[in-house]
């Protein structure tokens, strides 16, 4: 197996209540918004710390 596919790029194909659907325009995966959101974040989550840790008190 190759490389898994990060979904670098993707479009919304449809719209349910709160739930949006993107394709992936490079594998043509479909998947939930939520689902890519926390995709997204472990990459982020990986080299970026929680931000509001960083904030200075009174
Ligand atoms: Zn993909």
């Amino acid at each position: 197996m190759g490389s898994p596919c990060k979904h670098p790029k993707v479009r919304v194909v449809a719209r349910e209540e709160d739930i949006e659907y993107v394709e992936c325009q490079e594998c043509g995966e479909v998947f939930d918004s939520d689902e890519f959101r926390d995709m997204a974040l472990e990459e982020t989550q990986a080299k970026d710390g929680d931000p509001d840790d960083d904030e200075v008190r009174p």
